[in-house]
């Protein structure tokens, strides 16, 4: 049997648990599909699961560990009555209302629930070099966010990976804090932008290991170095460093809504006048369509945009009956 629903939010990290407070204390009583555990940012909570100390998100003077915040998050938007599944969501189909979502197995006849809005904050995940060893490291020396990390590196060695905008755009301002910054990229030729380039090339602390591979990440409990292997000679060498900041690009995790949903050419939700999809009645919110700030506080300024808009959106409708 479908359950019917007034709100849905499909995901669970700082924009989704923002606008399951607002529609909850809006008495809109959403259904939060908060994603399963899992060892990626795929993962109830978000890309916060996999942080540990956050020092920037304002409120905190001393800081806190991401899931730490994110549980607050998620206790907050439950004391107003919002409800969890803890489960992804296999299927939607958004060709007409209420909208459909399958939990389970997608071809099943039934859709789990329909919803009469909903709102999409499934995020997006960095992509990683999918060695063992920076999967269990992640948060102990080796990050995605220098503007988050860096501030732990002051006075030490650390690597950035990638040759794209954002590796040079991590290294310059990671040189605010270490001694030195050493860019290891796969080619000999940087796929950033010129200006970005020569901004890398004229900073003193930032090195280059070109045609590099990452090929393990060294250290106990967290970062000692890493082992690298030079793609011309195939030689292996060692790196003794503090940090290692993966930056070789983002992935918004939209592949549900594909065909459904406008998306943006490198794949995130594309939103109208605040957080609306050009689907009427579905809203966008945080890091699945914001590929420019990615900040925990401005998903959860979307996350608050995307439930006031719902708001709004769910009283034209019933004005439009009356
Ligand atoms: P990107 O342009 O796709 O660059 C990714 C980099 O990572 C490439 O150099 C790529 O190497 C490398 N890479 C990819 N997979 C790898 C792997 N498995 N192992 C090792 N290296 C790997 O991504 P981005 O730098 O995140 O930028 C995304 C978009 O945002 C771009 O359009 C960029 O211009 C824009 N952006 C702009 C700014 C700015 O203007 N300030 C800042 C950040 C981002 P190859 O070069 O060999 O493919």
């Amino acid at each position: 049997m479908t359950e019917a629903r007034q709100v849905v939010i499909v995901g669970s990290g700082p924009a989704g648990l923002t606008a399951a407070i607002y529609s909850a204390r809006a008495q809109l009583s959403p259904l939060v599909i908060e994603g399963e555990p899992s060892s990626t940012s795929d993962q109830p909570g978000g890309q916060l699961m996999l942080t540990t100390e956050v020092e920037n998100y304002p409120g905190f003077v001393e800081g806190i560990m991401g899931p730490e915040l994110m549980q607050s998050f998620r206790g907050q938007a439950a004391r107003f009555g919002a409800e969890y599944l803890t489960a992804k969501v296999s299927r939607v189909d958004l060709s007409r209302r209420p909208f459909e979502l399958w939990v389970g197995d997608p071809e099943s006849e039934a859709a789990t629930y329909a919803a009469e809005a909903l709102i999409i904050a499934t995020g997006a995940q960095s992509l990683m070099l999918n060695l063992p060893n920076e999967e269990r490291l992640l948060g102990y020396g080796v990050s995605t966010c220098a503007t988050c990390d860096g501030f732990f590196f002051r006075e030490k060695e650390i690597a950035v990976v990638g040759g794209g905008d954002s590796a040079l755009e991590e290294a310059l301002f990671l040189t605010r804090f270490a001694d030195k910054v050493t860019v290891i990229h796969r080619r000999g030729e940087l796929r950033a932008s010129k200006v970005m380039q020569q901004r890398a090339f004229a900073n003193e602390k930032i090195a280059f290991r070109w045609n590099t591979s990452v090929i393990d990440v060294l250290g106990d409990t967290k970062v000692a170095g890493v082992r690298l292997r030079d793609n011309i000679s195939e030689g292996e060498s060692q790196l003794e460093l503090s940090g290692l900041f993966v930056a070789i690009g983002h992935e918004p995790n939209t592949s549900l809504f594909k065909g459904q949903l406008e998306l943006e050419d490198n794949g995130y939700v594309r939103t109208f006048g605040g957080t609306r999809t050009n689907v009427d009645g579905v809203f966008a919110c945080g890091d699945v369509q914001d590929h420019h700030y990615r900040q925990a506080i401005t998903a959860a300024g979307s996350g608050c945009m995307a439930a006031i808009d719902v708001e709004h959106w769910l009283e034209d409708q019933q004005s439009a009956i009356r």
